[in-house]
């Protein structure tokens, strides 16, 4: 019972209630480096993978009644956990499911990979996803940050998303509601939860979204990091209409304050991108967050431009 403390919101927990409010579902001190792409960060106090939409409410409306803190999260590849982990649950959404419906549609779960998403369309010839090849993580991680690449986002083609709020209660809503913007979206604010999504393409050729696929993949494959641990982005780039995709590359700035020569212990920047740190399997979360604010220093002092983490931080950094 040595977790019992660690639960801030209520002294008197215990693993054995735990395991009563969520059942046998319930995994205690899990360790989330598993769980990010970074590979580095402590462990969760108390952890839920759930499979299905019905696991998820479950957790949720527990967690909700209890007055259990919890967090989501999906495939991981846009997180930094801190060192000594997260002090709650955390839940995993991994809600499955991936089907053609009416008019060129599809439906699917938010534990989907993004790429899978994007295989389904090309193989049913359906397009508008193709730009999405090669993006880590999950659809639901996807909609959550509004993911996007070469100039499309995932809420180009949403059309509904099914939601999941704090207290458990399900509700459908439009992209509208979930006020998409460059890297953001309205549930960053409400932390609602998506539980699948349905999106709507255009009929295509297969043989030319296929291929555009995997002209996507072979220029990710040339400039992103392959086997090394990292989240993608660490910054998010400035919106800028004068550059391409109306966006000013963060890599740039980067490059010119030396990023590519500095590092924290194990915590380097990818020789090929400015704008990515890597872990070379010795970084700690810490190493990875000191890089990330000397370089963000080094840009503001430079050119008076504050960066903000595309990244998302879970835990504790003080
Ligand atoms: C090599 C590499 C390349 C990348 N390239 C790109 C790119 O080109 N464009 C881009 O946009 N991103 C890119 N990324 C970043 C990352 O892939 C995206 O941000 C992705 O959409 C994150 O999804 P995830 O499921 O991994 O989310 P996670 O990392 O698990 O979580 C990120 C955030 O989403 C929230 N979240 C996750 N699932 C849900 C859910 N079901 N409901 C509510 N909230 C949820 C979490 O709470 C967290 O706040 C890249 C990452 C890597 C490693």
């Amino acid at each position: 019972m040595e977790m019992t403390e660690r639960l801030e919101v209520n002294s008197d927990m215990t693993n054995e209630k735990m395991h009563d409010i969520f059942g046998a579902i319930l995994e205690v001190e899990t360790d989330l480096s598993k769980y990010s792409s970074f590979h580095t960060g402590g462990k969760a106090s108390y952890f839920i993978h759930a499979k299905t939409v019905g696991q998820t409410v479950q957790a949720v409306q527990s967690a909700s009644n209890e007055n259990i803190p919890f967090i989501v999260i999906g495939g991981g590849s846009n997180l930094l956990v801190s060192d000594s982990g997260y002090n709650g649950l955390v839940i995993k959404v991994d809600v499955s499911g991936l089907q053609m419906i009416a008019n060129e549609s599809i439906e699917c779960g938010a534990g989907e990979d993004l790429m899978s998403l994007v295989n389904f369309s090309v193989e049913n010839s359906l397009q508008g996803l193709e730009f999405a090849a090669g993006i880590w993580g999950s659809v639901g991680g996807a909609v959550f940050g509004n993911a996007g690449a070469y100039g499309g986002e995932i809420k180009d083609v949403l059309t509904e998303i099914l939601l999941l709020d704090r207290n458990g209660k399900t509700k459908i809503v439009t992209p509208e509601y979930c006020k998409f913007g460059y890297r953001d979206s309205y549930l960053k604010i409400t932390k609602e939860i998506i539980l699948s999504v349905k999106l709507k393409l255009k009929k295509g050729n297969k043989t030319k979204l296929q291929a555009k696929v995997d002209d996507i993949l072979a220029t990710r494959a040339a400039k992103h990091p392959v086997e090394q641990f990292c989240a993608g982005s660490f910054f998010k780039n400035i919106p800028d209409p004068n550059e391409k995709y109306g966006k000013l590359p963060v890599g740039r700035l980067l490059e010119e304050v030396g990023a590519k020569n500095i590092s924290v212990g194990g915590a380097k920047v990818f020789e090929k991108h400015a704008n990515i740190i890597i872990n070379d399997g010795t970084a700690t979360s810490k190493d990875i967050r000191e890089l990330a604010d000397i370089l963000k220093q080094k840009v503001f002092d430079s050119f008076g431009i504050t960066l903000e983490d595309e990244v998302i931080s879970i835990g504790n950094f003080l």
